[in-house]
């Protein structure tokens, strides 16, 4: 993890959030290559969940909602986590998840040591709300108290009416959305895995209840297919059902994606549940409006991944080494750049020339990029370890027959191919 961390801010896929400050524990920036990354795997879940099926629509709701809809959704009262804090260094820690142990003295009670200061606490755990709290209006005694939303799939459900007012779905359909999400984690970490700002890509997949099982195992394998087709490894990665004891009291089954973390072994990739009717009912009786198709309460089918999550997975997965050489083996349509670019030398006025004009025309189709710095191998290496999965090199053949070596990311095999053929042959390869 110590050295795709590094590899990251190294390379500018992440920095640490407010860095020039000293930080700000539990945010991430995206560098230039990371904003590339986390756009290109968004646009391959909204193309999978969206514009590739006729039963699928998008939805982009506010990040506020009326304070209601939290009452509703059940977050005001149940979105907590048992938080225990230090009386001494005041460190806080979430029950269950940190090294803590509470002890029973027959003289002094229950007690917990801490585990940064070592101070003897007293006390047990109280239930702390993951909501961020922020108001709405200009003058604090009149101001209304609202919340950061801790998931984008509320907004959807309050706009179940509209989209069937408004658009020619019928039952099965889905509702799909990108977008910010926030939680006030007790403790962060694990670089991308455990953040207090993120952005989600969820989908509530509306079902006539009986149908709901099959849309479930439909769901779940469609989103490890989704994995699997961007080349994550195959053992590295599963899906598990979690048993009842440990999913909400409403929904009739929660699986989820498993991969294979570095820091912590098996672990939550993504989210897939059966909700049944719960939020629609929910949201029925809290704003009086019949949320209903036909006169039936629909099902629910919701998968939902962090980007983050998504994008730390794919780079664990397509890290590797050869040597002391890093090879980043992103899958072609993740890469931030798809074609690198260069002359063979850069002091050959015609060579240059050549290779910047195709640069100029591939740049047109793919992203590209043109690199002209020290000698061509450490360029190839150079764009190994951000993933670029071609590089394109302009020679002295070039000028002869109009032909470029391309060079593979993955088996370092040279391939001459004509200039004319180039567009056909990396929109085959990116298929
Ligand atoms: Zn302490």
């Amino acid at each position: 993890m110590e050295k795709i961390v590094s590899l990251c801010k190294r390379r500018g896929f992440v920095y640490p959030g407010s860095e020039i400050y000293g930080g700000l524990n539990g945010t991430w920036d995206l560098g230039p290559l990371g904003t590339s990354l986390a756009r290109n795997i968004k646009h391959e879940w909204w193309k999978s969940t969206v514009t590739q099926r006729d039963d699928v629509v998008g939805l982009d709701s506010s990040i506020l909602h009326h304070p209601k809809v939290w009452e509703a959704s059940g977050h005001i009262a149940s979105f907590t986590d048992p938080l225990i804090e230090c009386k001494k260094c005041h460190n806080r820690f979430r029950f269950g998840y940190d090294p803590i142990t509470i002890y029973l003295d027959k003289e002094k009670g229950k007690y917990w040591i801490c585990p940064t200061c070592h101070e003897n606490n007293s006390g047990e755990p109280r239930d702390f709300n993951l909501m961020f709290k922020t108001s709405l209006g200009s003058v604090e005694e009149t101001a209304t108290e609202l919340y950061l939303r801790p998931e984008t799939a509320q907004g959807i459900f309050i706009n179940f009416l509209n989209v069937i007012n408004s658009t020619r779905v019928t039952i099965p359909f889905g509702i799909a959305q990108i977008g910010k999400g926030f939680r006030n984690e007790i403790t962060t970490g694990n670089f991308l895995f455990r953040v207090r700002e993120f952005e989600m890509m969820e989908l509530e997949f509306f079902v006539k209840p009986g149908t709901d099982s099959e849309w479930f195992i439909t769901w779940k394998q469609e989103r490890l297919n989704w994995y699997l087709n961007l080349g994550v490894n195959k053992s590295k990665i599963k899906l598990v059902d979690l048993p009842k004891e440990e999913i909400a009291h409403y929904s009739k089954g929660t699986s989820e994606i498993w991969y294979d973390w570095p820091f912590m072994g098996w672990g939550e990739l993504e989210g897939i549940a059966n909700r049944g009717d719960y939020d629609l009912t929910q949201h029925s009786k809290h704003s009086g409006k019949y949320l209903v198709y036909d006169d039936y309460t629909p099902y629910v089918i919701e998968p939902s991944v962090g980007v983050g999550r998504a994008m730390l997975a794919f780079l664990v997965d397509a890290y590797s080494e050869v040597g002391d050489r890093v090879i980043l083996k992103l899958h072609p349509r993740l890469a931030p750049h798809k074609v690198a670019v260069f002359s063979l030398v850069a002091n050959k006025e015609e060579l240059v020339q050549k290779a910047k004009s195709l640069y100029l025309s591939l740049k047109s189709q793919f992203p590209a990029v043109w690199d002209d710095r020290g000698n061509i191998g450490k360029r190839y290496y150079a764009q190994d370890e951000i993933g670029t999965p071609w590089c394109v090199t302009v020679d002295y053949q070039t000028l002869e027959d109009d032909t470029v070596t391309v060079r593979d990311r993955d088996t370092a095999q040279q391939e001459r191919v004509s200039i004319s053929q180039l567009d056909t042959y990396f929109a085959q390869k990116l298929k």
